[in-house]
């Protein structure tokens, strides 16, 4: 393991230590902005929190109902009007001790969630944090029903908002201006950060944008076939969850070495061509096995989506996607939640709509519509590089939810849009074999992506929000981002389109 930095211990010490509160000023001027009055925005508290306190942040929908506290801030709670219709609900947190950034959140699925944990992560390493519950509460679609304003927040505007707003809350608080700005978001909220550099490219100077859900319908759209493909728990298709153990490790079996090293990662899914047939069950052999219909599942759910005339729609899961139960949750027999509501309330409108007939027209009718333009499939990023921007993007090579594909296809868009054979002075994305969905999986996953959860080592060569930092205030881009992971060696991850290659004693190095 890599050591461990901890910005919270020393202060914390340091308080008990003097046994000295230095709250009584900041307490009286955090309570201050319950008078501050801003365009369409209600203040609803603010108040010193100390740390190690426990919030209750319960809402009506509740995502938590509390939240716990490693620093100490200035807890600012409001409501902001989007529209006569909608509207957000925010919290900004302003550190004690700042170090004069901004950090702008976003939220994953179709939440609704205001994220604590990462709200928490901000303020930790001392940026002034904001984040919202996106326009609306809780985790469910149905509040698009007829709401195409609640829509709209959630697909661009609701992060603007919350952006503009916080960003006078921090000044009112601390008597000067940010002097930079950042994002941090994973999925859902990748997607949030690819959208403010296309539409609000003076937003932040600096955007960690993790395993991004762009092309929004067609990820979403992909999540309904898969349900399709492996059918309900009674259908002759259907893989158990035991069987599903068996098929993760038959893929190790073939693909596990491809990469040199039998460390039950594969770096490079592309280059795993499964044969499934070596799990079919026969005369001999009728346990721990697959029937022909279960195979036909598993030819079908490594392939990309083609469209009617072989057009790709989403690029193919990658092998390893499986493994510790990542299919028990596409492939469970039922329709994804977040993708049958996206579908049932934003497209469709229709709450009793039903998935026995979904096809790829479907998908295509959602592009067409594209409800306050979701999909985030738009390539040009010229505005947010003009203006000196920022962008790491990172994508875990195991990854359940959102295939990494997605993440080099848009690479590759941008590139060819922007008529640059490489991206990398302002446009970096890092592939991370052996992780799955933001966070999580068997190799070096850990390299504060998110929340304190992925490892708070304060080195920006450990930890992708301070690399964004020292890129944007320093000018010193990440040439690779070391991960930890538990039981692991610290691991390199590449940029693509280096690879991740093995070179004997030296282990695993990036080669272009
Ligand atoms: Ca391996």
């Amino acid at each position: 393991m890599a050591p461990r930095t901890s910005l919270i211990r020393p202060t914390l010490l340091i308080f008990l230590a003097s046994g000295v509160s230095a709250q009584g000023p900041r307490s009286a001027a955090c309570a201050n902005l319950t008078d501050l009055r801003l365009p369409d925005t209600t203040i609803l508290s603010a108040s010193h929190v100390s740390p190690l306190t426990s919030l209750n942040v319960s809402t009506p929908r509740s995502c938590q109902t509390q939240a716990l506290v490693t620093n100490s801030f200035c807890r600012v709670r409001l409501i902001i009007n989007t529209t006569s219709t909608s509207s957000l609900n925010a919290e900004a947190w302003l550190p004690d001790t700042w170090f004069g950034r901004f950090l702008g959140l976003g939220n994953g699925g179709l939440g609704g969630c205001i994220d604590y944990l990462d709200l928490d992560y901000g303020t930790t390493l001392h940026f002034a944090t904001v984040g919202s519950d996106n326009g609306h509460d809780g985790e469910g679609g149905d509040v698009y029903l007829d709401h195409p304003e609640v829509i709209n927040d959630f697909a661009f505007r609701g992060l603007h908002v919350e952006t503009v707003i916080g960003k006078q809350i921090v000044q009112a608080y601390y008597g000067k201006p940010h002097a930079k700005s950042y994002y941090l978001g994973c999925s859902a909220g990748g997607r949030m950060g690819t959208q403010a550099a296309l539409k609000y490219p003076e937003d932040f100077d600096g955007i960690v944008a993790g395993a991004p859900a762009t092309n929004w319908n067609s990820l979403l759209g992909l999540f309904v076939t898969m349900a399709g493909i492996v059918g309900a728990p009674d259908a002759p298709s259907f893989i158990p969850p035991a069987l599903w153990d068996v098929v993760a490790n038959e893929i190790l079996k073939q693909c596990d070495g491809l990469d040199g090293f039998s460390d039950e990662i594969i770096t490079e899914p592309d280059s795993c061509d499964f044969k499934p047939e070596a799990i079919q069950c026969t005369a001999q052999t009728t346990t721990n096995c697959l029937s022909e219909p279960q195979l036909a599942v598993l030819r079908k759910v490594y392939q990309p989506l083609n469209g009617p005339d072989g057009e790709l729609i989403f690029p193919r899961y990658d092998p390893g996607a499986e493994v510790d139960g990542g299919w028990q949750i596409l492939l469970n027999g039922s329709v994804n939640a977040i993708a049958g509501d996206w579908y049932k309330y934003a497209i469709f409108n229709n709450s009793d709509y039903d998935f026995g007939n979904f096809n790829l027209d479907d998908i295509a009718l959602a592009n067409r519509l594209d409800p306050g333009g979701i999909s985030t499939f738009n390539s040009d990023l010229s505005a947010f590089h003009t203006r000196g921007g920022k962008f790491i993007t990172y994508h875990g090579r195991q990854d359940q939810y959102i295939p990494s594909g997605n993440s080099k296809r848009v690479y590759n868009l941008i590139s060819q849009t922007m008529g640059l054979p490489n991206l990398d002075a302002f446009y970096r994305l890092f592939l991370i074999p052996g992780m799955g969905h933001c966070v999580g999986g068997r190799g070096a996953s850990l390299f504060g992506q998110v929340s304190s959860l992925s490892n708070v080592v304060n080195a920006s060569s450990h930890n992708v929000l301070l690399a964004v930092v020292d890129w944007v205030e320093k000018g010193v881009a990440p040439d690779t981002i070391t991960g930890t992971g538990l039981n692991l060696l610290p691991r390199t991850h590449c940029r693509y389109p280096q690879k991740s290659v093995i070179k004997g004693l030296l282990g695993y190095v990036c080669e272009a």
